[in-house]
């Protein structure tokens, strides 16, 4: 069982102005719009079975592969976001539009339980025949996520009874006993979805069929190669079966390998499963990972997979800035994963690693304005590199939205003798705490401020731990409960000071974290960070845009350590945002055609000023760079 339990994001009402700003935004523009791409793009048409079949509109790439393969994910996905977003605000039309959705996976839904309306349409003959390649149980995992949405959003159980038949189907089909395929998803997806519907209705099947997933993976003989020897196929595309985290056993795994989203969601998979089923082996092997991913693998924005040629991980301390992958989808299944190792463990590092993916891998793919998105996330770029307003591979722009209308569901969690807060911003809620339902208020202009006030409201009186996250960022922590202080350094553990008394009725509580601009530096071994600085601030990780520095060149500049780094506070910028200048230098001026020479670039004094790596990007096309010159 875990040890730590989530508070639902619908318990959770965000008051802050920064995440009601996105999450608004993600309610009034990013649900509509992405509706609107999912009908122009012919996805939402692909599912009106049967007709007669139109041509692929997504060309197969060069291993003659096409995305619209799990059109019926991004599907799911969208009815997850769009749930989410009900579950703050009833809503007729999107609700109409989901059971129109609804309807036509019912009409398309085969006798046996059997739905992918990919197979349906085009290849029944082959299906269950590429769980490799072709994505049929992670199409599975993502309409199951939406099922389980909708129904706890409006209470409407059709979709969930689609879904429950389906994965009926797959119980038969996939498992240890005679005439079952030992199969397993080459895109890990629906393990954490089973475990979502195991929490939602207690039925131990759906937790089994997780673990079986899960145990599965990486067995001898692989599946992957005997069901490729059967379709004939004897040449793997990707090369090695690190690609899906199949090489061997999870519970042998100690390298973060292979595609990144498909390494984020297994890991999560195995931390749920860790946890209800109380495996320490799998506990053992998600640390080890890890430690790996956050020692050597990870960018200072807590990007991970670096490389575009595998969406994955290459080798230990290879983050190249202007090439950097890092994929959305990456950042946001690092929280999920992150969130469950709170669950097992109540570690700072797990919670100060959410942090940062939170505000900088993750926020960073979804635009100011609600409608624009980045798949890759480079620390470097020469102007090149632009939001857009959908992609061919459209995974990531549901699962910055979905983050977003769920990231309330982050904050808080309980254990059997405490409230935990994990994140800080203005937050209301009332939660069963050791027995005592208790209403908390937070008032905090997090990630702008590390001040933070919480009143606590207990029915009754009654004692609890309090136990407050300290960031590891966050120097010279200072706590007071009803005005007194409290001593933060010795009463906090593991990165949380737990404060523990008899709790009464307006008991308030503050913390103030310091957010000093910071610079950090990289180990030396990430070479493309050698000889660079990066600026934070709190949770932010900061970077040069063109915008705020048009008359220097953002790629070429230095920063010597002797300079104050502040921080000014710019109400009129992106609904109020505070940025870090600095007096640096410009390197280089005009070469002409000089390719080399022996006399060093020049260098002249320029004022340097950093936004927040989150908002770049939403004031036109420009130079951008994280990592600048450090000048010792
Ligand atoms: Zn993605």
């Amino acid at each position: 069982m875990r040890k730590y339990t989530p508070a639902r994001f619908t318990d959770v009402k965000l008051t802050g102005t920064f995440w009601r700003e996105r999450l608004d935004t993600v309610l009034a523009r990013t649900v509509p719009s992405q509706h609107r791409q999912l009908a122009a793009h012919g996805i939402l048409e692909s599912l009106k079975l049967p007709k007669p079949v139109p041509p692929v509109s997504i060309p197969p790439n060069r291993h003659n592969f096409t995305t619209q393969i799990f059109w019926d994910s991004d599907v799911g996905k969208w009815i997850e976001v769009a749930s989410y977003a009900l579950a703050h605000k009833r809503d007729a039309e999107i609700e109409a539009r989901i059971d129109a959705i609804v309807e036509d996976l019912a009409k398309a839904q085969l006798p046996d339980g059997y739905l992918s309306c990919w197979y349906i349409q085009r290849e029944l003959e082959n299906r269950w025949t590429n769980l490799r390649d072709n994505h049929e149980l992670y199409n599975a995992g993502h309409l199951l996520e939406g099922a389980i949405a909708y129904y706890q959003a409006t209470g409407r159980r059709r979709f969930l009874d689609i879904m429950e038949r389906y994965l009926d189907h797959i119980s038969d089909v996939f498992g240890t006993g005679p005439g079952q395929k030992r199969g397993y998803p080459g895109h890990p997806e629906i393990e954490l979805a089973l475990v979502k519907l195991y929490h939602l209705t207690g039925d131990k099947r759906r937790l089994d069929l997780a673990a079986y997933f899960v145990n599965e993976r990486g067995a001898e003989p692989n599946y992957f190669d005997i069901e490729a020897e059967a379709r004939g196929d004897n040449h793997y595309w990707a090369g090695t079966h690190e690609y899906s985290q199949s090489h061997k056993p999870v519970r042998e795994q100690d390298k973060a390998v292979g595609h990144a989203v498909r390494a984020m969601y297994l890991y999560t998979a195995m931390a749920d499963l860790a946890a209800e089923l109380d495996d320490a082996a799998l506990k053992k092997a998600c640390e080890r990972l890890w430690e790996d991913i956050t020692t050597k693998r990870m960018y200072v924005t807590a990007g991970v997979g670096p490389s575009a040629h595998n969406e994955g991980f290459t080798k230990d301390y290879d983050l190249p800035n202007d090439t950097a992958y890092a994929e959305t989808c990456a950042s946001v299944a690092l929280i999920l994963w992150a969130q469950r190792m709170l669950n097992l463990d109540l570690e700072g590092k797990y919670a100060d690693t959410l942090e940062l993916a939170l505000f900088n891998g993750a926020l960073t793919g979804l635009s100011r304005d609600g409608e624009h998105y980045f798949y890759d996330n480079p620390l470097e770029s020469d102007g090149s590199h632009t939001r857009w307003t959908w992609h061919p591979c459209p995974c990531c722009t549901m699962n910055a939205s979905r983050l977003i209308a769920s990231v309330s569901g982050y904050f808080y969690a309980t254990s059997a003798d405490s409230l935990i807060v994990h994140l800080y911003g203005g937050t209301e809620t009332t939660l069963d705490v050791a027995g005592t339902r208790v209403g908390v208020v937070e008032e905090s202009d997090y990630p702008w401020s590390g001040a933070v006030s919480i009143t606590l409201t207990p029915e009754a009186e009654a004692e609890f731990g309090l136990k407050l996250r300290i960031p590891g960022w966050a120097r010279g922590a200072r706590a007071k409960v009803n005005g007194e202080t409290v001593d933060v350094s010795a009463g906090t553990v593991n990165g949380y000071l737990d404060i523990r008394r008899r709790w009464a009725k307006g008991d308030r509580v503050e913390l103030d974290l310091p957010m000093q601009p910071e610079r950090v530096y990289a180990n030396p071994q990430v070479t493309a960070d050698f000889g660079r600085v990066a600026l934070k601030r709190g949770p932010l990780v900061y970077c040069l845009e063109h915008a705020d520095n048009p008359d220097i060149p953002v790629r070429q500049t230095r920063l010597p350590r002797s300079a104050e780094v502040r921080a000014v506070a710019r109400e009129d910028l992106f609904d109020g945002v505070t940025l870090l200048t600095a007096e640096g230098k410009a390197i280089g001026s005009d070469w002409h055609d000089t390719l080399y020479r022996t006399d060093p670039p020049e260098e002249r004094p320029a004022t340097l000023t950093a936004i927040p790596y989150f908002l770049w990007n939403n004031r036109g096309p420009g130079p951008m760079q994280v990592w600048v010159g450090d000048e010792a």
